[in-house]
């Protein structure tokens, strides 16, 4: 059973989101506020891949809630939902560690086609069934561990940034458009924002450049995307 951590205080749109991810195969753990969330998820850590957290809780916020779940567990897919009007919100969002957000109000169909995008990007990093090392200069992309390392120190990554550091080292040679990272990471039929794109990329600097603010590894080509130097 393929379980999912959903945490929303509004009980009418906790219980109609309860009814499609039933609908569509999922366990859903309910948690009504961050607080108990956590306590959930501690019990169920071995089967939550996935997290719909809403970002406006009574008590500790969904924010909170995000950043301490990620440092929980790197891969899980962790998808927000935010209002329409929260723009600067959904940055932050994705910047404490979520990989996708969802703008209330959503119909079922979007959710549930965001939640199952998310479940196969978990799955893809999850059951990466073969023994293969990407290495360009001093990083080297396990793919069996999941994990990146630089100068033979592994650096956490959350899934999506895994799999856009697998998408570069695949293609060292080329200029990648926002929107080649975007089907590649997200699924062609993705339907968000291409910020997420750049947000995550600031993400991955953060972590992998000595200075984020002079990228040496992920460099911007205007007008075009990005390209990877080793
Ligand atoms: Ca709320």
């Amino acid at each position: 059973m393929r379980s999912i951590l959903l945490c929303e205080d509004e009980t009418v749109i906790r219980e109609f989101i309860v009814i499609h991810l039933r609908r569509s195969g999922f366990n859903v753990i309910e948690a009504a506020t961050a607080e108990e969330a956590l306590e959930l998820y501690a019990e169920h850590k071995d089967s939550v891949r996935l997290a719909i957290l809403d970002l406006m809780l009574p008590g500790m916020d969904g924010f909170e809630l995000c950043r301490r779940l990620r440092e929980q567990d790197a891969v899980m897919g962790i998808l927000m939902l935010t209002a329409r009007s929260q723009e600067q919100e959904k940055v932050k969002a994705l910047k404490l560690g979520a990989d996708d957000y969802v703008t209330k109000p959503f119909s079922p169909s979007e959710l549930i086609a965001r939640v199952e995008a998310l479940e196969r990007r978990v799955k893809n990093t999850d059951d990466t069934g073969y023994r293969e090392e990407l290495v360009s200069g001093s990083f080297a992309l396990n793919l069996l561990e999941r994990t990146l390392y630089r100068n033979g120190t592994a650096v956490e990554l959350t899934q999506v940034e895994f799999q856009i550091m697998e998408f570069f080292l695949r293609h060292t040679d080329q200029t990648l458009s926002r929107t080649d990272i975007l089907s590649r990471v997200w699924g062609a039929d993705y339907y968000g924002e291409d910020q997420i794109v750049d947000v995550n990329i600031r993400r991955l600097r953060m972590k992998i450049e000595d200075d984020p603010s002079n990228p040496r590894h992920i460099i911007t080509v205007w007008g075009s995307g990005y390209r990877w130097n080793p």
